[in-house]
């Protein structure tokens, strides 16, 4: 068994959905289960409407269902015969009736609540799972689609929920394996899971990656493929760098430390699982799937180069704590973190001086509490709008002098904190935002200048 997760852009359209037909036809013989993003920004487009209604533009807010509703009718039909197209619309009708009931909740109410986030935010997963299961049966692939709601079960924390593993993966075992052993693709939305007592929750943006590794460790599958808009993991993003090379090889740890620090290519979570059941882990190119995309396996690969790759992070704030009083005094740092823990804020990088402590943030929605907390005892100052550019691979602890060549590369810019994890695979830089792109393009001439070819590929696109 092996689990096949197309992303947004990879089932965007009528062309899309019928590539990504192609691709799961070829893989038959390996039994895949798949597990599909909403379609392209399905997402997006939920959560602005429930903005919307919740400010008092319901007439937007409908306008913009309506159009969301069409967008599904227009691309599925195409791919479905006539005498299927009373069942789409049936189908769609249904949804979109309950997702107007909704809006109309949150409008009456004026507020857009973390449950009713996910509980809209869910249809574009709901649509696409139902509708590519459909489209896959009328191409002669037999499919069955799962709610994936009954199959990840999570916590309550809406908007981030976090898997409950065993029974989770027990789930999984009872509703996946019994469709596969009738040589049945089951076709589960990826994102959306629900509390025990089926409340709808969702596991974050970007989550459906997260859903494929949790799918794939509950029915031990032998791989994971994540397929999406480019070519694997690059040596940075692309869209920062057009000479960005794809990565052949990575390790687990190498690209969970990418996908914490901001590459978007692998929703942060969705490394766990897979490590823990040592399940390799392929990100492929739905557009090009004859290039041979990324593989992420246990082990570090030997390679010439000092890094494999560079991300960037954006939306980050430095909190800076400042206690004279507390000089020296034993118990400081537990009190900050005491503070950041209760407001369920995670702290990514830290920097600590005898009588300050500097920390980065991704999400500033508690701030304000943990401000008022920290200000009892010390001093604060927020400065937003900062970057997290971090190089990672490797050889960082084999080698020294890897931070004096990246200051070196990084010289005009302004590096407001420097730290080194313990894994010691990464070095991270905190910089403006408006200093982040640069400061990515510097670092990338410094490290792949030239490229071992065993390890990355030619860039698609030639340096000029
Ligand atoms: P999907 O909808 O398939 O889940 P995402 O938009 O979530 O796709 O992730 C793919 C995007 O990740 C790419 O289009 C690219 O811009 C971005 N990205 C950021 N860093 C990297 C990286 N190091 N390698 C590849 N892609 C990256
Ligand atoms: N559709 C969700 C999002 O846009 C989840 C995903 O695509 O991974 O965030
Ligand atoms: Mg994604």
């Amino acid at each position: 068994m092996i689990v096949m997760k197309f992303g947004g852009s990879s089932v965007e359209s009528a062309v899309a959905i019928e590539r990504v037909a192609g691709i799961v036809r070829r893989e038959l013989a390996r039994k895949p289960v798949v597990v599909v993003s909403a379609m392209g920004k399905t997402t997006q487009r939920l959560l602005t409407m429930g903005e919307k209604a919740a400010a008092g533009q319901r007439d937007q807010a409908f306008e913009m269902l309506r159009s969301l509703g069409e967008m599904h009718e227009r691309e599925i039909a195409r791919l479905l015969p006539a005498e299927k197209h009373g069942d789409l619309r049936r189908i769609l009708d249904c949804h979109v009736r309950e997702m107007a009931d909704l809006l109309q909740e949150v409008a009456d109410l004026g507020e857009f609540t973390a449950k009713s986030v996910d509980a809209l935010s869910s249809y574009g997963e709901r649509l696409s799972a139902r509708l590519i299961a459909m489209v896959f049966t009328a191409f002669g692939i037999e499919a069955a689609h799962v709610d994936a709601r009954c199959v990840v079960i999570t916590d309550s924390r809406h908007k981030a929920a976090a898997p409950l593993y065993s029974q989770t993966y027990s789930r999984a075992k009872e509703k996946i394996l019994p469709l596969v052993s009738q040589n049945k693709v089951p076709v589960l939305g990826g994102f959306i899971g629900s509390t025990e007592d089926g409340v709808t929750t969702t596991l974050g943006r970007g989550g459906s990656d997260f859903t494929a590794a949790i799918i794939g460790a509950g029915i031990a599958a032998v791989e994971i493929q994540i397929w999406t808009d480019v070519d694997g993991v690059m040596t940075c993003d692309p869209k920062l760098v057009r000479e960005a090379r794809r990565v052949k090889t990575i390790s687990f740890a190498e690209a969970a430390e990418l996908a914490y620090f901001g590459a978007k290519v692998l929703h942060p979570s969705t490394l766990l699982p897979a490590i823990e059941n040592n399940i390799p882990i392929l990100v492929l190119n739905s557009r090009r799937p004859e290039i041979g995309g990324t593989r992420i396996v246990s082990d570090a690969v030997s390679c010439s180069n000092l890094i494999k790759a560079i991300s960037c992070k954006r939306g980050v704030s430095i909190v800076n704590i400042r206690s004279t009083r507390m000089l020296m005094a034993h118990g400081f740092l537990y009190r900050i973190f005491e503070i950041f823990s209760r407001a369920e804020t995670a702290v990514d990088m830290l920097a600590t001086s005898e009588v300050s402590v500097s920390l980065t943030i991704d999400d500033p929605a508690r701030l304000a509490e943990v401000c008022q907390a920290l200000r009892e005892f010390s001093e604060v100052s927020v400065e937003d709008n900062q970057a997290i550019v971090c190089i990672v691979g490797d050889n960082i602890r084999h080698t020294p002098g890897v931070a004096a060549r990246a200051f070196g590369a990084l010289q005009g810019v302004n590096i407001r904190m420097i730290s080194q994890g313990a894994s010691m695979l990464n070095l991270g830089f905190v910089v403006a935002a408006g200093d982040a792109e640069k400061a990515v393009q510097l670092l990338h001439r410094e490290f792949f200048r030239s490229a071992d070819p065993e390890v990355f590929d030619e860039p698609a696109v030639p340096a000029i």
